[in-house]
């Protein structure tokens, strides 16, 4: 599987991880998780003075994973050559288990390498790609159930008003779903503040029972709500289905696929209106074109999944994009480790604006520092 430097073609030479934990602004939950601080892993990989980056939201471990499993694969193999180096890095991880945080470290990698090609190339990473849009639109992501009605306005008039996001999602499903009339309350609270003029989508992560979702939803098309993710769990894609048909508004998942093959059970079940995909868990960009091709195959649109800097450009590579996800808690982590941050004016941003090679990310050492644990 290996290129080596004889054969011509410039090769990896070196992998480096770095682990930053970022604590968050105030304290975040949705309806099954909560959380106070977020983890970032690092990859990078060098190839001669020429280094890409990569990274992933997950535990430390992840870093362990690269160089323990991933990084013996990579190092010599031809940096030209992603698909096969990220198809060598799946074979390896087989009885370490595809899915989870063997699956984030690949994914890591293997967007650091397309970031690493697109630099030694001189281009921009969705030139490299090839552009299917110029644009690619943005929805405000937060609204978590941590939040009082004070700070829930504030946060989607910023999306809405300052920023002129048109789409905003909020939290709901709070405590496994035993607080249904306050997430209703928060659901009406918030058409109240962003106006009829821009759409509001709502998530559960899974925290429903079936026929709750089915009367929750009911409850939601009287505020408009056009986006209902993973009402119930995405483990059931059957249910998923069910809800489907009994809904007006799109059912949307997919962000823990961590193979191409969920999505294809996903999309054969028929469990969502909009696949979504997380390029930081799938396997990175590599995999997360496969999955918008078989969405589109499906008929169906793709929707990138919170780390909005590691998708943008291969958002912008297809051509059944519906948006990718502006998520609160990823963007600020993003705005404290990285130069290069787009900005999200008007709704959408545009990979590679000013010609920066790869994703044009740097990473702020300076500003870094402080939070790396690894
Ligand atoms: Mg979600």
């Amino acid at each position: 599987m290996r290129d080596t430097a004889a054969s011509g073609k410039p090769s990896v030479e070196r992998v480096d991880t770095a682990v930053y934990t970022v604590p968050t602004d105030t304290p975040e939950a949705d309806g099954t998780l909560s959380w106070d601080r977020t983890t970032l892993v690092l990859a990078t990989v060098r190839c001669g003075d020429v280094t890409g980056l990569g990274y992933t939201y997950g535990p430390a471990a992840t870093a362990q994973v690269v160089h323990e499993l991933l990084t013996g694969v990579v190092v010599g193999g031809s940096v030209l050559d992603v698909p096969r180096l990220n198809e060598a890095m799946h074979r390896t991880v087989r009885n370490a288990g595809r899915p989870g945080v063997a699956a984030q470290a690949i994914s890591a990698m293997d967007i650091a390498l397309w970031d690493c090609k697109s630099r030694l190339l001189g281009l921009p990473l969705v030139d490299l790609l090839g552009a299917a849009r110029t644009a690619v639109p943005l929805y405000g992501s937060g609204g978590f159930t941590t939040y009082d009605d004070r700070q829930q306005e504030r946060q989607l008039r910023t999306w809405v008003e300052d920023e002129g996001i048109p789409r905003v999602k909020i939290k709901i499903g709070e405590s496994w779903g035993r607080c249904e009339e306050r997430d209703l309350h928060r659901v009406g609270a918030a058409r109240a503040c962003i106006g009829n003029g821009a759409e509001l989508y709502v998530d559960a992560n899974g925290a429903y029972t079936a026929k709750q979702a089915v009367r929750v939803a009911d409850r939601l098309t009287h505020h408009g709500v056009r986006w209902f993710e993973e009402p119930v769990s995405s483990d059931h894609p059957r249910t998923l289905a069910a809800i489907r048909v009994a809904v007006p508004m799109d059912v949307t998942a997919g962000e823990y696929g961590y193979t191409l093959a969920y999505f294809a059970h996903l999309l054969d079940a028929g469990a969502v209106d909009c696949l979504q995909a997380d390029v930081t868990r799938c396997g990175g960009i590599t995999v997360w074109l496969r999955a918008a091709a078989l969405a589109e195959g499906h008929g169906l649109d793709i929707s990138g999944h919170c780390a909005p800097h590691a998708h943008v450009h291969a958002a912008s590579a297809v051509p059944n994009l519906r948006h990718l996800e502006w998520f609160h808690d990823h963007v600020r982590v993003e705005r404290v480790l990285f130069d290069g941050v787009l900005d999200p004016a008007g709704g959408a941003v545009t990979p590679g604006p000013d010609g920066s090679p790869g994703l044009g990310l740097t990473l702020n050492a300076g500003r870094a520092e402080r939070y790396r644990v690894g």
